[in-house]
């Protein structure tokens, strides 16, 4: 939901990103792009691009799976975090989100890295799973329609080697998950999600108020 991690004051938010964050020019284009566009609130925050490329650096991924791509801003920072022979199985279903995210993988020059399918990601990943690939890849980022994150959060547990990580955005829901009024779709299902996940025992769990929130999941 949010671009930027909301529960931050303006100022120390302006500060975290003036000392930390290292935007590369093509990921700053690309996010500026994207801010041009009604749901540029669906990118993720540069902080949290960046976070996920040191993450996926100290694991040394090579194999890495994004269940919705939206213009490309998480998938660059991951190919580009990735080695020369890096993978990245890119799902989601719009043709016209992800032609911009294609432009900017080839700008970027690691359009190679990248495999995008164009179909509904639970078709995806059970076709990775039909073909034996249970067990191959080293992390997945899930970011997509929330009602699905459990069908898509337990494809990709199997898809993992044990060790490998998979990161789920928007627990937090801009804070509505902790507001039992609420009872919209979306945060009904974050809720439920986020329940899962604190019982699931095949995990190492971590729930990151970074950004939107993101759960960090290390399969056993
Ligand atoms: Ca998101």
């Amino acid at each position: 939901m949010s671009t930027k991690s909301f529960f931050l004051e303006q100022s120390l938010y302006d500060y975290l990103c003036k000392q930390s964050l290292r935007e590369p020019d093509v990921l700053r284009r690309l996010r500026e792009e994207t801010a041009q566009s009604s749901m540029a609130r669906m990118q993720i925050a540069p902080e949290q691009g960046q976070f996920m490329q040191w993450l996926i650096r100290l694991m040394g991924a090579r194999r890495g799976i994004e269940v919705g791509v939206f213009t490309g801003y998480s998938s660059l920072c991951a190919a580009l975090a990735m080695p020369e022979d890096g993978y990245l199985l890119a799902c989601d279903v719009s043709e016209a989100w992800t032609d911009v995210a294609r432009r900017y993988w080839v700008q970027a020059g690691v359009a190679e890295k990248i495999e995008l399918r164009l179909a509904p990601a639970t078709r995806t990943l059970d076709t990775e799973l039909g073909t034996g690939l249970a067990g191959s890849y080293d992390y997945a980022f899930i970011d997509a329609d929330k009602t699905n994150y459990i069908a898509y959060y337990e494809r990709c547990l199997e898809l993992l080697r044990p060790g490998g990580v998979i990161l789920v955005d928007n627990v937090l829901w801009s804070g509505a998950v902790a507001d039992a009024a609420n009872q919209e779709e979306d945060t009904v299902a974050l809720r439920a999600f986020n329940e899962y996940l604190h019982g699931d025992e095949r995990i190492d769990l971590s729930m990151l108020p970074l950004a939107d929130g993101l759960s960090l999941c290390r399969k056993r």
